[in-house]
């Protein structure tokens, strides 16, 4: 049996914030991370277009309050303004202090870091370096790691939570290399494990992005907070579904029609193509229901619309957004200083997750906590986001609420004992599991079922939703988890058997897509990313509330919990 006084799984810019921060305010406490890729392989090293902050260096009017209302409206009213005061207060106090680790933004002439323009933002706060910003932030991070002597256990799959009595006590994990099963006890869990893009079939988000962090919560007995809030980003790169960042429009890139017209004026006319995320994913599906979409040769009525550059000119193309540039180059074959890109909507971003308090305790309901169990980053919900997340708010999160729950373990470990728990059990149960999947003699390969249960959460739970729509979702639930149990695998090694990491995978994909689904089922109103067609306005009398999602094999209950409301009040959002 391994032993560490705190085990973070994720060795994203959450985990890696947060391990750090343990190790600055005590460097005895000994601290490990597990992530199943290599650290600096999470998803935040592919984060493109930057960091939100009021740091004032193009745009003195700024202020935390200004950058906390913009996320209050932009969340719908859904945030919890506590925790947004929080994120907004410390951003520039986070964003300095990267700079001294080592981070190289992209500076002004006068030699402070520059800020752009993005979604949802009324001032130019976004800091960035160049349109790589995940990957300069990671690897610092991932380097003072290594400095202060954090263990790190990387390509480790961690298939359970060791859960018991409203405690964590550990983990199961599984090394990818070779095989072996190992029990981590631990006076302290956090789950900093990401998203969980690929739930749907077309995503910007890396081919780790499954969700188990949020499958092995719910399926030991913590609920999930308002997991119908699906951002799909508006820029998706079509067919291919990779990210085109939202800093191209915030430098100034055109959205339009096959008419060649610029369609946001008819759906956001002071913000244009710099509306918040659900406004313009909203506004692209109904340009191209309408048949005012086009096909990727130009002729009208196709899937996607064209994001055009070509005015930008390209000396601030590859100086800005040289990575877009070669995103669309490379995979499409589009040269986007002559020819304007296609583009639709891709699932991009989890605005629920893991409920925590505002120091990254897990919420086992509303009025109580877990033990020993904290959670940060894109799977947690301290709620910042509420029903739509601002772009650049998300880096932001890692950094602010890592640091945080950082801070606060590091004070809650000091009084904790190791807890006790019945470790064979455990390790014979994980080893029925990997036995019982590699034997499984069924017909059908996960590739080919993964595929079939993405696209059904594509048609029954994408940018817009029925109540029809949604309960045949959930009924086809019910036939996966049944061919779930007639798959077959072809790998039967315990050498880098990456088919069945797949197969674990794919059970977490499910759990997540049904919570997904019930969320959103029950929310009966529009509110940010959760558009219903039967229910088109926002409802706050009855809505104004985070869902509680608590998972059970033959069902879910949904409870609710009190949003804070602390400084703004609710509006109708207008742009
Ligand atoms: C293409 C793209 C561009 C983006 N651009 C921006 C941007 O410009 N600005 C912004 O604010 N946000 C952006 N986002 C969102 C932002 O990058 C993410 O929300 C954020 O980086 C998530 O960080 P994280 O630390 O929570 O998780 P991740 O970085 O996703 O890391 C998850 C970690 O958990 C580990 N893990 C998961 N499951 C397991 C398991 N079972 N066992 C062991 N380890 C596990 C993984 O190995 C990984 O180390 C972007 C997202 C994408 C996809």
């Amino acid at each position: 049996m391994l032993q560490h006084d705190v085990v973070i799984v994720g060795g994203g810019l959450a985990g890696s914030r947060a391990a750090l921060e343990i190790k600055r305010l005590n460097p005895s406490i000994d601290v490990a991370v597990v992530a199943k890729t290599h650290p600096i392989r999470s998803h935040s090293v592919a984060a493109q277009g930057g960091i939100a902050a009021s740091l004032k260096n193009v745009d003195s009017e700024d202020s935390w309050e200004s950058h906390a209302f913009d996320t209050v409206k932009g969340s719908d009213y859904l945030a919890d303004q506590d925790a947004v005061a929080l994120l907004t207060q410390q951003a520039p106090d986070v964003i300095i202090d990267l700079e001294h680790l080592g981070v190289l933004f992209s500076r002004l002439d006068n030699g402070k870091i520059a800020q752009r323009a993005f979604g949802g933002h009324t001032h130019n706060r976004t800091c960035y370096a160049a349109d790589k910003t995940g990957h300069a932030i990671l690897h610092e991070l991932v380097n003072n790691l290594r400095r202060n002597g954090v263990t790190i256990y990387d390509e480790w799959y961690v298939m359970q939570l060791i859960y018991e009595d409203a405690e964590a006590k550990g983990l199961v994990m599984y090394h990818i290399e070779d095989g072996t099963l190992e029990i981590i006890h631990s006076k302290v869990v956090m789950f900093a494990t990401g998203g969980y893009g690929r739930v749907f079939n077309t995503t910007s988000n890396d081919f780790a992005s499954t969700g188990d962090g949020l499958a092995m919560s719910a399926l030991a007995g913590v609920p999930l907070e308002d997991m119908e809030f699906v951002q799909f980003h508006p820029t998706g790169l079509y067919p291919v579904g990779v990210l085109i960042s939202e800093a191209v429009r915030g430098e100034g890139a055109y959205l339009i029609n096959s008419e060649g017209r610029r369609f946001m004026e008819d759906y956001a006319p002071s913000r244009m193509e710099l509306a918040p995320r659900d406004i313009t994913s909203r506004a692209i599906t109904l340009e191209i229901r309408a048949g005012r979409g086009v096909h990727p040769d130009g002729k009208p009525g196709g899937p996607c619309v064209y994001l055009d550059l070509r005015h930008m000119g390209e000396e601030k193309i590859m100086s800005r957004v040289p990575f877009c540039w070669e995103e669309a180059h490379r995979l499409v074959g589009v040269d986007a200083v002559y020819e304007p890109m296609p583009v639709r909507p891709t699932a991009h971003y989890c605005m629920g997750g893991i409920p925590v308090n505002t120091q990254g305790r897990v919420r086992l309901s509303g009025d109580r906590l877990t033990e020993g169990f904290f959670a940060a980053g894109e799977c947690a919900c301290v709620s910042v986001h509420g029903a739509n997340r601002l772009g650049s708010n998300s880096l932001l999160e890692c950094v602010v609420y890592g640091k945080i729950t950082g801070e606060n373990i590091a004070h809650y470990v000091k009084d904790r004992k190791f807890s006790e728990f019945d470790e064979e059990t455990y390790l014979t149960e994980a080893k029925q599991r990997i036995s019982s999947l590699l034997n499984k003699e069924g017909t059908i390969r996960i590739g080919a079922l993964r595929q079939q249960f993405q696209d059904s959460m594509a048609e029954h739970c994408g940018v817009f939703r029925t109540e029809e729509l949604m309960q045949e979702g959930i009924d086809k639930i019910q036939e996966f988890k049944a061919q779930y149990d007639n798959i077959y695998l072809d790998d039967k090694d315990s050498c880098w058997n990456t088919e069945l990491i797949e197969a674990m995978e794919l059970r977490n994909i499910m759990v997540v897509g049904e919570m997904i689904l019930t969320s959103a089922l029950n929310r009966k109103e529009s509110r940010g990313a959760h558009s219903r067609e039967d229910y088109t306005k926002r409802d706050d009398p009855n809505f104004l509330k985070h869902t509680l999602a608590y998972y059970s094999p033959a069902g879910l209950d949904i409870q609710y919990m009190d949003v804070v409301l602390d400084m703004f009040e609710p509006k109708e959002r207008k742009y």
